[in-house]
């Protein structure tokens, strides 16, 4: 879940007086409004062939005769990119502490190996003979991550943490119906991630909610106790969970569930906390997926391609997405489609290669120490920062955390600020904003990741941050109230701009139409 705080610049066109901006869009013309007729940013040579007609290609009703574009030239057109380049906000220009989201950083030999034109040229439909180092790539790093996760089956078919999830309760589904066992039930707590009820739902099933224990944010025992029954295919369980915060009980949970033929899915979104140093499939969990994304290296947020590994038992193998990659005697590598038992594809061309390549090439770049480190780290970066706020900042659940921790904004409300307050007033101070409101069971919450590439220094300077907002929403809460003060844009309407996205930049004689 991402909260996008960070106001961008959409070539609105003032002139419209529609916008869902606050106060100060005039004061940013765009490049659109420097628009001059005739000016041009290049120019084609004469034309040395016979002109075609236009109409003969294309019939006259089904052309824009008027297509008013902006008339710029090539500098206008650079400094109009330049100039937004520069307000776009990334891990690479500023700390970028989004909970749940591990906005970490990407070392630069991953982009380097990702671009070698050995891989970057291969076709997909290319012979598997011709692509024995991709198929080499997929097959380790299976290995690879069988080890990380003491679960041996993996597919690196699914390209995002959601994918994973379905991809894993499609064969949890499948198990169950090859063995004659039509389940009906889910079992999900109140602290998992919201795409876990959404993927139970999309299977088949129906999402049933556990509660937490209000003192140790764990799941609440008794009411999985009470729920648990030969109808339920699985638990979803994520570990560490979206409290940050790891359920001590897993094991119990998983001995229980198997009791009654349950499977335990595991959502390992977020397995930058546990890797090296716990193996999920080691205390009984069935099914994970792992985030690629996020716990290994593909710059990721905007939506861009993640990976989304499943990783399962070995009595769980048989249904893995196919084709599935295996080495032959000989050392040659092939696409195993052979497999009757497969919930099928779930993505083309095996998923994206490029994002599996990166994070190969992170985990041989780490190794096994180094990836024990990494955890290790994740974990004491989110206890360092907790405990420099601890003084200014209440904690949901005050006890050590994983790899992040929720804050509660409560406290605030005696002074009139809200947690959206404190987050648009961290933009002033140069940082995103943390995850807000999500999870969805703490009020007010604020949800922080610092991820393990961040140093003490990063941290005690953002944590400086936070600690001057909370003085300024106790001593001078309206100028909490009314941040943003030093961005383009004030804050957005954000009811409308959800519901009249204004994505398309419209020229001032449209101003009104639809569009
Ligand atoms: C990020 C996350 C997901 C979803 O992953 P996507 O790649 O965004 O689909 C699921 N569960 C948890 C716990 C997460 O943190």
């Amino acid at each position: 879940m991402t909260t996008t705080d960070r106001p961008a610049e959409t070539g609105h066109s003032p002139a419209r007086g529609t916008s869902i901006f606050s106060g100060r869009q005039a004061a940013v013309p765009t490049v659109f409004d420097r628009s001059v007729p005739g000016r041009r940013a290049g120019s084609l040579p004469a034309l040395d062939v016979p002109a075609v007609d236009l109409d003969d290609i294309i019939p006259l009703a089904e052309r824009r005769r008027d297509l008013p574009l902006p008339e710029l030239s090539e500098l206008d057109v650079v400094r109009h990119f330049t100039r937004l380049s520069k307000r776009n906000y990334s891990i690479e220009s500023e700390f970028y502490p989004l909970g749940s989201c591990t906005m970490k950083y990407n070392p630069k030999i991953d982009e380097t190996i990702a671009a070698l034109s050995g891989f970057r040229n291969l076709h997909p439909l290319q012979p598997e003979s011709t692509i024995q180092g991709a198929l080499h790539v997929i097959h380790h790093i299976q290995a690879q991550l069988a080890e990380i996760t003491g679960l041996p089956g993996v597919s690196t078919q699914p390209v995002a943490g959601a994918h994973g999830e379905l991809t894993g309760i499609l064969m949890a589904r499948a198990a169950h119906l090859k063995a004659g066992r039509a389940r009906r039930k889910v079992l999900i707590p109140d602290s998992a991630h919201g795409t876990n009820p959404a993927t139970a739902a999309m299977a088949g099933y129906e999402a049933i909610t556990i509660g937490h224990d209000r003192t140790t944010g764990e799941l609440d025992f008794d009411d999985f106790r009470a729920k648990l029954d030969d109808d339920c295919a699985a638990i979803m369980i994520t570990l560490p969970n979206t409290l940050g915060l790891f359920e001590r009980r897993i094991e119990e949970i998983c001995r229980l569930a198997h009791e009654v033929g349950c499977l335990v899915y595991c959502d390992g979104a977020n397995l930058n906390a546990l890797v090296g140093n716990l193996r999920p499939g080691d205390v009984g969990v069935d099914l994970l997926h792992v985030n690629l994304h996020k716990t290994f290296a593909v710059p990721h947020g905007g939506g861009g391609p993640g990976g989304g590994a499943i990783c399962v038992a070995a009595s769980l193998e048989p249904f893995l997405p196919a084709p599935v990659v295996t080495r032959h005697p000989d050392g040659t590598y092939a696409f195993d489609a052979d497999r009757p038992d497969t919930i099928g594809r779930v993505h083309g061309f095996h998923g994206n290669f490029n994002a599996v390549l990166r994070s190969y090439a992170y985990i041989l770049q780490l190794g096994s120490d180094g990836l024990a480190e990494l955890g290790a780290n994740a974990v004491l970066n989110a206890n360092y920062l907790k405990a420099l706020l601890a003084d200014d900042f209440q904690c949901y659940v005050d006890r050590i955390c994983m790899h992040e921790f929720v804050l509660d904004g409560r406290p605030f409300r005696e002074h009139g600020v809200r947690t959206l307050d404190i987050a648009k007033r961290l933009i002033d101070h140069g940082y995103h904003p943390p995850t807000i409101y999500f999870p969805l069971i703490v009020p007010e919450a604020i949800m922080i990741e610092p991820t393990e590439t961040e140093s003490k220094q990063t941290l005690d300077e953002f944590a400086a941050a936070m600690i001057e907002v909370a003085r300024e929403a106790r001593e001078t809460p309206e100028i909490v109230r009314a941040a943003p003060h030093l961005t383009p844009v004030g804050r957005l309407d954000e009811v409308r701009a959800a519901r009249q996205p204004d994505l398309r930049w419209q020229p001032r004689q449209a101003a009104g139409q639809a569009h």
